[in-house]
C-alpha cells in the first residue's frame, strides 16, 4: 500500500458504543462479547464523526472543495489528489464507520458516488474469471445488470432467493456471497449470521446490502459479514436530494481492495454530497424512528382491508419475516409493500394520494410510494406497490393512504 493509499489518521474523541442487537430477544447486548454502550444511539447519530472541538472551528467543518492539495517535496498522505482523499469524506467515513460498527475502532469506511458505485467496488475487486459468486434474485435492481457484466467476465454467478436459506444450496465453491436483507421491494429477511458461518465454513466473503436498514437498524459487520455495503440515498442521508454509497469493512486487505477500486474507477463523491449527507446523519435516528413508526402505523392500518393483500413489513408482528428480523434488527425499515387487485387501481390509487409522492427510492422524509411494476425487472403483480413512509404525522398519513384507496376502488 503506498502512502496515498493509507487512510488518513484516525480523528480523536471517537465515542464507542454497540449498537446490535441480542439475538434471541432484540435487546441491545450487554453480555461480555459486547461493550455496555455508552451512549443511546440518538446521541450517537448527532455526534458521529465530529472531529475534537477546536477553538473558532465550526462542529462540523464545512466541505472541502479542492482537486488537488498543497504537496512539497515528498508526495505523502493523506490529502494528495482529490479522487484519492478528501478531509469532508473523512469526516463522512469515520461518522459512518462509528454506526455500522460501534464496538469496533477497526472498521474502515470508504464514500462513493452513489450505492451503485459501493457495490461494484466490493464486488469486483473480489472476482476472477472462473470464481462463482452468489446473488440474490430478488434484491435490488439493478443487480440484474451487475449480473451481465460479471458474467461477461467469465464469472459464474449463482442467485437464491433471500428467504428461506436457499443460499446453502449454492454456497460450495462460491467466493462471495451477497445479501440483501430485507430484500427490496420483496421485504424477505435472511439470517445474517447463519449465513456468514456458512460461507465462512466454505472460505466464502459475505457483503450484506444495508440499505434497508441503515446501519440503526441492524449492523452487518457485528453479524459476521466481511462487507457491509449501502446506498446513502436512501434513509441514512434521507432527504432525497442526495446520492450516496459506502463500504464498510473490518479487514484492512479488503478495505485496501475497495480503496484501490475506488482510486481506478474515480466514482467519489463530491465534498458537497459527503457535507450534507454527514449533516443529515444528526437526525438519523430522529428520521429512522419517526418514519420506521409510520410505516407500522400504516401497515397495521392496511392490515385488514379487503382491497390490500400481501401486505409485507418485517415489524409488522404477523410478517413471515418478524421472527428472525427481530433477532437481527433493532429497527425494522421505512418500507411497506403491498398489493392491489389490478394495475388500474394502483394508478388510480396513486393518483388520489395528496401527502405522498409517486416516485421511486424510498426512506426520504416526504411519503414516496411508487407502482413497482411499471420498470419491469422486478418479480412483482402489475398492482404491486412500494410505500415508503417519511416523518408525516402518523395520523395524516393514515387518513390520506385509507381515503385513495378508498377513492381508487373499483
Ligand atoms: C438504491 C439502492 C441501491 C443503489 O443505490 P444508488 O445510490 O441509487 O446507486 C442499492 N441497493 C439498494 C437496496 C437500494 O435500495
Amino acid at each position: 500500500m503506498t502512502d496515498e493509499e493509507r487512510a488518513p489518521e484516525r480523528i480523536p474523541g471517537r465515542t464507542a458504543a454497540p449498537a446490535h442487537a441480542d439475538e434471541s430477544t432484540g435487546a441491545p447486548l450487554t453480555g461480555e462479547d459486547s461493550t455496555t454502550p455508552a451512549f443511546g444511539d440518538g446521541t450517537r447519530a448527532v455526534r458521529a464523526g465530529l472531529p475534537e472541538p477546536a477553538k473558532h472551528e465550526p462542529t462540523l467543518p464545512g466541505p472541502v472543495f479542492a482537486a488537488h492539495f498543497h504537496l512539497p517535496g515528498e508526495p505523502t498522505g493523506p490529502y494528495t489528489y482529490g479522487r484519492d482523499e478528501n478531509p469532508t469524506w473523512t469526516h463522512l467515513e469515520r461518522a459512518i464507520g462509528e454506526l455500522e460498527s460501534p464496538a469496533d475502532d477497526s472498521v474502515e469506511t470508504l464514500v462513493f458516488a452513489s450505492g451503485m458505485a459501493a457495490i461494484s467496488a466490493a464486488l469486483f475487486p473480489q472476482l476472477r474469471a472462473g470464481d462463482a459468486v452468489v446473488l440474490p434474485d430478488d434484491g435490488y435492481q439493478a443487480l440484474p445488470l451487475v449480473r451481465e457484466q460479471l458474467t461477461a467476465y467469465g464469472i459464474e454467478v449463482r442467485t437464491a432467493p433471500t428467504g428461506g436459506d436457499a443460499q446453502l444450496d449454492v454456497l460450495d465453491g462460491a467466493r462471495l456471497l451477497w445479501l440483501e436483507t430485507p430484500s427490496n421491494p420483496g421485504l424477505d429477511v435472511c439470517d445474517i449470521r447463519r449465513l456468514a458461518d456458512a460461507a465462512h465454513a466454505r472460505g466464502a466473503l459475505v457483503a450484506v446490502d444495508n440499505t434497508l436498514a441503515t446501519p440503526l437498524g441492524q449492523c452487518p459487520l457485528d453479524l459476521g459479514a466481511d462487507f457491509s455495503v449501502a446506498s446513502g440515498t436512501k434513509q441514512l442521508s434521507g432527504h432525497g436530494d442526495l446520492l450516496l454509497g459506502y463500504v464498510a469493512c473490518r479487514d484492512a486487505e479488503l478495505t485496501a481492495a475497495v480503496r484501490r477500486w475506488r482510486k481506478i474507477v474515480g466514482a467519489i463523491p463530491g465534498p458537497m454530497e459527503a457535507w450534507l449527507a454527514h449533516r443529515s446523519l444528526a437526525t438519523l435516528q430522529l428520521r429512522v424512528d419517526r418514519q420506521n413508526a409510520n410505516a407500522l402505523a400504516l401497515a397495521l392500518a392496511l392490515r385488514d382491508r379487503a382491497d390490500v393483500t400481501g401486505l409485507r413489513y418485517p415489524g409488522l408482528p404477523d410478517d413471515p419475516s418478524y421472527k428472525l428480523a427481530t433477532r437481527q434488527m433493532r429497527r425494522f425499515g421505512c418500507v411497506v409493500s403491498f398489493e392491489l387487485p389490478s394495475r388500474a387501481g394502483a394508478e388510480r390509487f396513486l393518483g388520489a394520494l395528496r401527502l405522498v409522492d409517486d416516485a421511486t427510492s424510498f426512506g426520504g422524509v416526504r411519503s414516496t410510494a411508487e407502482r413497482r411494476g411499471r420498470w419491469g425487472g422486478d418479480a412483482v403483480p402489475e398492482g404491486f406497490i412500494r410505500f415508503s413512509a417519511g416523518a408525516e404525522d402518523a395520523d395524516d398519513l393514515v387518513a390520506d393512504v385509507l381515503r385513495a384507496l378508498d377513492e381508487a376502488r373499483d
